[in-house]
């Protein structure tokens, strides 16, 4: 991932405000199709522009031809905010985040979210690394991936709720994580067969598995969805103890008994 930084620099005499909800726009046309990373971006004004710190999946995520239709649409829109063309800067690698899969094209892919990331819900299924969203065909109504990032980040924070020691919502939060049947998890799956089909590749749902009631039976549980043995001879990814085929869906040994 890489940092860098956007600048609008201010081209005519423009409505402060006016200036400011395109910047906003356009960056939320980038989020929406994972251009953009995140969900915070510090943005100051100078004296003749706006400048905004982002995250960047990939050196060339802002190239025009990774925009969306709502994306191009707001880059013609910034002459009649009196605002130029974005100037981007690479600032330099983001030593924070994980490395951006390096396959042009990613042979199978796992939907897999996790609460302390901020990257692509979407991994490359050899290299267990993100693979950008706007590599991929839209998921979304929109053309963009809007559904698939606002699903992520309703994961994300369910996530980040049952990982608290001092749990507000164990049940409620573990149950939508774990349960198959889940709306969490049935829209997550939803996804992964989308992408499946859009792209001609398998694609993998994480099933995530915190706790169970049983852990002496656990290592042997079977598919959650067909009932079949699933068990894995050995972890893929360090990660995943179990991977059904038919069902495409991949899980771990519950937290909680490992
Ligand atoms: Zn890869
Ligand atoms: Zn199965």
């Amino acid at each position: 991932m890489w940092v860098a930084e956007l600048r609008f620099r201010i081209i005519a005499d423009t409505n402060l405000s006016i200036a400011e909800q395109q910047v906003r726009r356009y960056l939320e046309t980038l989020i929406f199709n994972g251009q953009i990373l995140g969900r915070e971006f510090p943005t100051y004004q100078t004296d003749d522009a706006f400048c905004s710190r982002v995250v960047l999946p990939a050196q060339d995520a802002l190239s025009t031809g990774h925009h969306s239709l709502l994306g191009k649409a707001a880059m013609e829109a910034f002459a009649q905010a009196g605002l130029a063309y974005p100037q981007l800067t690479l600032l330099g690698p983001d030593l924070m985040s994980s490395h951006t899969d390096p396959c042009t094209e990613a042979k199978h892919y796992i939907v897999f979210s996790h609460f302390a990331e901020n990257v692509s819900p979407v991994r490359c299924a050899e290299h267990f690394a993100p693979v950008p969203l706007y590599r991929l065909q839209p998921t979304g109504s929109k053309q963009d991936h809007e559904e698939l990032i606002r699903w992520q980040l309703q994961y994300q924070a369910l996530d980040e709720v049952q990982m608290q020691q001092e749990r507000v919502l164990h049940k409620s939060a573990e149950k939508a994580l774990q349960g198959l049947h889940s709306t969490l998890n049935r829209q997550g799956r939803r996804f992964a067969r989308r992408i499946e089909q859009q792209q001609g590749k398998t694609c993998y749902y994480y099933l995530y598995s915190g706790s169970s009631t049983d852990c002496q039976a656990e290592a042997t549980k079977a598919c959650p969805s067909c009932g079949e043995p699933w068990r894995l001879q050995e972890s893929w990814h360090e990660l995943f103890q179990f991977r059904c085929e038919p069902c495409r869906l991949v899980s771990n040994i519950a937290w909680d008994c490992q």
